[in-house]
């Protein structure tokens, strides 16, 4: 067999000298440095305990731990034994991890100290026979008990079809669902995004990221983190995003990765600056989608334009701005098709819709997901019978091929029978003056089914008046796309991702209408 394991490619991939950085920790108290012999020997002596533990072959290894390089190493140690990786969301609680490890029936558990009491109750409840402790500061059974082993170790063999990690759809709605991603997923779309984004190894000038995305989600344990090792590249490792700190590291990185929320938060630093970027080279958004106004404040202070890209747990990555030339990023889209990923719009009914109809994206490539985790049902509607998968993210493709993504399926109103995107009318309430931002939602209505309702955050300082927007906005659009009530608060709830959780919203407003 052919060796397709992620981990293999990635070790493959690490620069001659194995004695230069691979990682800068720039949070604890004094800096660490780990080489990459340093990766190469402690994944191998992770995995070698992994080995000694005789897990059934892809055994799926939760792991709820706070961020930290050795976290970094349990992942790319579970790949190395040819084992799944499950990472967790560090805010999900006991309710929330019963659930996960009921469903993924875990042969091992890795969680932080403080929790070991509950966690441990709730794996070894559900037949989990391992379960560690890893902390933030290097301490914990898991590293205790890796150190008892031999630091060389034969990566397991792996198909490009076998899996390699399980993770939970995010769940701003619904159930959390298990995504079943491949070694041949993970690695076909590291090796698109290297070229793509035209990663530097240490002999082509040598890129340096500044990683501070936790690592239980696609976009910083995947996008970022494959980017680096693919590229031999270092990274600057903070374990918690602090926009000061982060922003006193740009003068010394070359690229980014962050989610909208972040950026934000770093315009708020005087210190963002033409000068403090000078040395960067890629600034990537993802995850959530970027307001056009944090874009152009990025352009005007630091002189890039923010490489903006769309994908999902199912999918990995999907589309992405182009890198060059860096005038072709447009803001509020997310760019054309990676190579070799197909994205299609079609209506409900399942027809192709010509450029610039919307409708929902659909989506194939090497890149898609196996299916839902224990869910072959679940899995079958997510597909068209030719085998696309329904991302549930509702867009358009213009005639350069830029997709635009305007909402999920999900938060789609329909109103009266009319159809209201939340994105369009979020567009409109954007621009009102004093509006910082906006969520618009459907709450029941018992006339019309559904009804249109904004909630915006003002601007500092600004005074706004819910009726006044809805007002506004009675002059610019259609009278069912207005909202029949405007809420104006300080600020949205978000999940870990920067995601507006609407469900919360819609649930606060169900009653409203009283329908
Ligand atoms: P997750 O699986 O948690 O990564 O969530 C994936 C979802 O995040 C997608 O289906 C989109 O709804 C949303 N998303 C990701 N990237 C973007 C983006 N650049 N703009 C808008 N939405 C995005």
């Amino acid at each position: 067999m052919t060796d397709h394991n992620l981990f293999s490619a990635l070790r493959a991939a690490f620069p001659a000298d194995l004695d230069a950085t691979a990682i800068e920790t720039a949070d604890t108290a004094a800096p660490l440095f780990y080489t990459w012999r340093d990766i190469e020997r402690s994944t191998a002596m992770l995995a070698n305990l992994i080995d000694s533990l005789a897990l059934p072959p892809a055994s799926r290894i939760a792991v709820q731990t706070e961020k930290s390089v050795e976290a970094l190493m349990l992942y790319l140690a579970v790949l190395r034994a040819g084992h799944v990786f499950l990472p967790l969301n560090t805010a999900y609680q006991a309710g929330e991890i019963e659930y996960f490890i009921g469903n993924a029936e875990p042969a091992m558990v890795v969680c932080a100290g403080k929790n070991f009491g509950w966690v441990s109750k709730i794996a070894f409840l559900a037949g989990t026979k391992h379960v560690f402790t890893l902390n933030d500061d290097r301490t914990g059974t898991l590293l205790d008990r890796a150190a008892f082993h031999g630091d060389t170790h034969t990566p397991a063999e792996r198909g490009a079809d076998d899996l390699a990690a399980v993770l939970y759809t995010s769940g701003t709605t619904g159930r959390s669902k298990g995504a079943m991603l491949t070694h041949g997923n993970l690695l076909s779309n590291a090796q698109v995004l290297h070229r793509a984004w035209g990663w530097r190894r240490p002999e082509e000038g040598g890129d340096v990221l500044i990683h501070a995305l936790p690592i239980f989600h696609v976009h910083g344990l995947f996008v970022a983190s494959h980017g680096a090792l693919l590229a031999g590249a270092k990274m600057i490792w903070f374990a918690r995003f602090d926009p000061r700190a982060v922003a006193a590291r740009l003068p010394e990185a070359t690229v980014f990765m962050g989610v909208p929320t972040l950026y934000v938060r770093l315009l708020g630093e005087p210190t963002l600056n033409r000068s403090a970027c000078a040395h960067m080279r890629l600034f990537v958004s993802g995850s959530a989608p970027m307001l056009v106004e944090t874009f152009d404040s990025w352009h005007q202070r630091t002189g890039h334009s923010i490489l903006e890209r769309y994908g999902m747990s199912e999918t990995v990555m999907l589309t992405s701005n182009p890198y060059r030339p860096e005038g072709a990023r447009r803001g509020g889209t997310v760019g054309p098709a990676l190579p070799g990923v197909g994205v299609r719009v079609h209506d409900e009914q399942g027809r192709a819709l010509p450029a610039g109809e919307i409708g929902g994206i659909e989506v194939r490539g090497p890149n898609v997901f196996k299916g839902y985790w224990r869910m072959p049902e679940k899995t079958k509607e997510e597909f068209t019978a030719d085998g696309w998968f329904k991302t549930g993210d509702v867009g358009k493709i213009d005639a350069d091929g830029y997709v635009t993504i305007v909402g999920r399926s999900k938060d789609l109103i329909i109103t009266g029978g009319y159809n209201v995107y939340p994105a369009e009318i979020e567009g409109y309430v954007n621009e009102l003056p004093g509006v910082a931002e906006s969520a618009v939602v459907g709450v029941p209505h018992k006339d019309f089914g559904e009804a249109v309702v904004a909630v915006v955050v003002r601007k500092p300082g600004a005074v706004l008046d819910g009726a006044a927007v809805a007002a506004a906005l009675k002059t610019q659009i259609a009278n069912f796309k207005v909202p029949k009530q405007v809420f104006v608060v300080d600020e949205l709830p978000r999940n870990a991702m920067g995601k507006v959780q609407k469900n919360l919203l819609r649930d606060q407003h169900k009653g409203l209408f009283g329908a």
